[in-house]
C-alpha cells in the first residue's frame, strides 16, 4: 500500500526541536522519549528520524543501517530503563490499531506487572 506521511504530525515536530521531549536515547536514526501521558511506571516511544507513518512502512521502506539502529535503540531502552523483569512493546497502525500520531513508534511499556491483552 502507499504510505503519505504528514509533515505536520506531533512526533515530526518534536525531531525538528519545534516541541520539547523527555530524551532518553537518542541515536544517529533514532530517537527515545517519555510518553507525556505514561500507561506504566516506564513508557517510553522509540521512533525513527526518518519520515515513515508506521511499522509497516517503516520495514518495507527505512534502510538496513536505520532498522537496526531502531533495534539498538530498542534494546538501549530497555537496559537504561532496568526492565530485566519485562516489558511490553507495542505499535498501534492506522485506524484499526488506533494509532493517534501517524509517524511510526514503538511504545515499551514496563515497571509493574502489565496484566494480559491480547486486543
Ligand atoms: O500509538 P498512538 O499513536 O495511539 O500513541 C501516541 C502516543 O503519543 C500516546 O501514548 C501519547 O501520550 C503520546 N504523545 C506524546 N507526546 C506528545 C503527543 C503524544 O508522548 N506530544
Amino acid at each position: 500500500m502507499a504510505h503519505r506521511y504528514d509533515d505536520s504530525n506531533i512526533f515530526a515536530r518534536i525531531l525538528r526541536g519545534e516541541i520539547p521531549n523527555r530524551t532518553v536515547h537518542e541515536s544517529e536514526h533514532s530517537l527515545a522519549f517519555e510518553d507525556i501521558q505514561p500507561q506504566a511506571p516506564v513508557h517510553v516511544l522509540v521512533i525513527p528520524k526518518g519520515a515513515y507513518v508506521g511499522l509497516d512502512h517503516f520495514l518495507a521502506a527505512a534502510s538496513e543501517a536505520e532498522q537496526l539502529d531502531f533495534n539498538r535503540t530498542v534494546a538501549e531502552v530497555i537496559r537504561l530503563k532496568d526492565l530485566g523483569d519485562g516489558f511490553r512493546a507495542i505499535s498501534n497502525a492506522r485506524a484499526h490499531g488506533l494509532q493517534e500520531v501517524p509517524h511510526y513508534h514503538l511504545h515499551i511499556l514496563g515497571g509493574r506487572s502489565l496484566g494480559r491483552m491480547l486486543a
